[in-house]
């Protein structure tokens, strides 16, 4: 068996031990008899399982006691729905910073529930940057502000935390959580699809302040109320088990691996890596405004696109697959979430070498 070098945007490359330690006891968890996939999610094992990996998480991410943290479902196209559902709370509007594709998506869904409010927006510049925030035209009355962490198509990342005062703030942390140290109290709630940098499809978290839960006016049914999943635990229904369960072995595989601060280091080291090939290369070239550069998702163009094909093919032959651009920007994006050793990037910049050479002039 050989694994490939699996640069997916999403769903993305798990840690091998953690694949390997879910193969070990996918008949037999520790001696229960049953794999996690049979468990009742009200029975003694899987709520061990379950608060293990909320323990773990808060843990990791230093999240303070006044947080609940939620096991959801829905992706997080559907915090898209239930954050204005929630928190716009009788207010006529949020803000938002509209940084892509993804910031598009939120500001898209906020219609039917009351107005998204563009406070900054780096349309201008085909979203290549992430726009500061001395050009934000805030509203002391929003209800609340929301800002798109990490841009997984365009691969622009914030590196600093807004500043909104006493208006919460609201992030979209898909594509960057886990990645970094983050100082959870300075957000409102924070929300992510397990996919990129988590888990398993299915499974979606929402860290939120306990003073924004129950404030739905006009409050939202049952299912798509935060006070419903905080009130039981996000046992309200059948929580996505196995989700959790591989959720919570990434985050002990997080702490060995030293934590946040340390998976920090990591990720910085890769993606200079590849961007330090992409500028001094006359080949290839990412568009994103340095400062802003992601380090979990890096986009990038061939000189000519006619050759896209041919990279994609050799890269394949090496072991490397989903290198493939978003189907609206097109090129080519290199996924590098934390579960990519730096090995992977050095494979990936040396094919990238061996090809400018055969068809750079
Ligand atoms: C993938 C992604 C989404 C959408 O996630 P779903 O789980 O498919 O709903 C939203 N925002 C960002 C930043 C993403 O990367």
């Amino acid at each position: 068996m050989t694994r490939a070098i699996n640069f997916s945007a999403g769903p993305a490359a798990l840690p091998a031990e953690v694949l390997q330690q879910a193969a070990a006891e996918m008949l037999d968890w520790q001696g229960s008899g049953q794999s996690v996939m049979e468990m009742s999610h009200r029975g003694k094992e899987f709520m061990a399982i379950a608060a293990a990996a909320e323990a773990d998480l808060r843990e990791l991410m230093a999240i303070p006691a006044n947080y609940k943290v939620l096991f959801l479902q829905g992706g997080a196209s559907l915090q898209f729905e239930m954050i204005p559902m929630n928190l716009l709370a009788g207010k006529g509007s949020a803000d938002f910073v509209n940084t892509g594709e993804w910031a598009k998506k939120a500001i898209k869904a906020v219609k039917h529930f009351g107005k998204a409010n563009v406070v900054a927006s780096a349309e201008d510049s085909n979203f290549n940057y992430a726009p500061k925030q001395d050009t934000w035209k805030l509203d002391p009355n929003a209800a609340y502000v929301h800002y798109t962490a990490n841009e997984t198509i365009g691969g622009v990342e914030f590196h600093w935390v807004p500043e909104t005062g006493n208006v919460p703030l609201v992030c979209d942390m898909s594509s960057n959580i886990l990645s970094k140290p983050v100082d959870v109290s300075k957000y409102g709630l924070i929300y992510a699809g397990a996919q990129k940098n988590i888990g398993p499809a299915g499974l979606t978290i929402v860290i939120i302040r306990d003073d924004l839960i129950g404030k739905g006016n006009p409050a939202p049914s049952a299912m798509l109320d935060y006070k419903t999943h905080a009130d039981n635990d996000s046992m309200y229904n059948t929580p996505p088990t196995y989700g959790i369960y591989i959720a919570g072995l990434v985050f002990q595989w997080l702490k060995k691996q030293g934590g946040l601060a340390a998976i920090e280091q990591k990720n910085i080291a890769k993606a200079r890596l590849l961007y330090d090939f992409l500028d001094q290369s006359a080949f290839f070239k990412n568009p994103v405004r340095k400062e802003d550069r992601s380090r979990m998702n890096i986009p990038f163009t061939l000189a000519n696109a006619e050759l896209d094909d041919e990279f994609l093919k050799g890269a394949k032959a090496r072991g490397m697959v989903q290198l493939k651009g978003h189907r609206s920007v097109g090129g080519m994006r290199a996924s590098i979430y934390n579960a990519m050793p730096i090995e992977g990037v050095q494979a990936l910049i040396d094919y990238m070498k061996e090809f400018e050479t055969q068809h750079g002039k």
